[in-house]
C-alpha cells in the first residue's frame, strides 16, 4: 500500500487533482466548440485559462513539497468528462445542449470543490501555510466559476424553454399545412399544455409511489 500517513494521502490527494486539472484543460475546448451561448462559451473560455493557472499553482505546490505531480489518474473526471461528452452525442447543438453542457460543468465544478476543500484543510492543519494560500485561491475560482455558471443557466435555460415550444410551433404548422388547416394550431397548442400539466402529476404520482413502497417495507 502506498498511502499510510495524512502527509501520504495529502500527496495522493494533491496528484489526484493534477489529474483532474490536466484532464479538464484537455476536455473543455471541445466542449466549447458544441455550444450556442456566447456567454457560455467566454464563460468556458475563461475558465479554461484560469484552469491552466491552476495547473501552474499545483506545480508551484509539488515544488514546495519536493514532490512529482505524476502518477495518478484521477477516474472522477475520467467519469465526469465522459458524461459532459456524451452529451455532445445525444443532444443536437443549440440551447438545449447548452443546458446539459452547463449540468456537466457544475459538476465538474462541485467535484473540485469538494477535492480542493479536503486538501486545502489538510494543509491547514500540516502548518503548510504557502500550500494553503495556493489551494485557497483555486478553491475561490472554482467556487466563482460554479455561480457564474448558475447566473448564464438563468438566460440559457429560458432560451431552451422558449426553443421548445417554437419547435413544437412549427411542427403544428407543418401538421397543419399538410392535414387539416390552420384550425388544428390552437387545439395542438392546447394539448402541449396539457403535457406539460400530465408531466406534474406523473411524477407527483411517481413521487407518492415511491413513498407508498417505502412505507410498505
Ligand atoms: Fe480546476
Ligand atoms: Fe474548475
Amino acid at each position: 500500500m502506498s498511502v499510510a500517513t495524512a502527509e501520504e494521502l495529502f500527496v495522493d490527494e494533491l496528484k489526484d487533482i493534477y489529474s483532474a486539472e490536466k484532464q479538464a484543460v484537455k476536455a473543455f475546448p471541445r466542449l466549447a466548440k458544441a455550444v450556442q451561448s456566447e456567454e457560455l462559451k467566454q464563460a468556458m473560455q475563461d475558465h479554461l485559462e484560469q484552469t491552466k493557472g491552476q495547473v501552474e499553482r499545483l506545480d508551484r505546490i509539488f515544488e514546495i513539497l519536493e514532490k512529482r505531480s505524476s502518477g495518478k489518474t484521477c477516474e472522477g473526471m475520467k467519469g465526469l468528462v465522459t458524461e459532459a461528452q456524451s452529451q455532445l452525442e445525444e443532444i443536437e447543438k443549440g440551447p438545449v445542449l447548452d443546458c446539459a453542457i452547463i449540468g456537466a460543468l457544475q459538476r465538474i465544478e462541485h467535484y473540485e470543490i469538494a477535492a480542493y476543500g479536503t486538501v486545502a484543510t489538510l494543509a491547514e492543519a500540516m502548518g503548510q501555510e504557502e500550500v494553503k494560500e495556493l489551494l485557497g485561491e483555486t478553491l475561490e475560482e472554482e467556487k466563482e466559476t460554479d455561480e457564474r455558471l448558475t447566473e448564464v443557466a438563468q438566460s440559457v435555460n429560458s432560451e431552451a424553454l422558449s426553443e421548445g415550444s417554437e419547435e413544437e410551433g412549427s411542427e403544428e404548422e407543418e401538421n397543419g399545412s399538410s392535414s387539416n388547416g390552420s384550425g388544428r394550431r390552437t387545439s395542438s397548442r392546447g394539448s402541449s399544455k396539457t403535457s406539460w400539466k400530465s408531466n406534474a402529476s406523473r411524477s407527483s404520482r411517481s413521487g407518492s409511489s415511491r413513498s407508498g413502497q417505502r412505507s410498505g417495507r
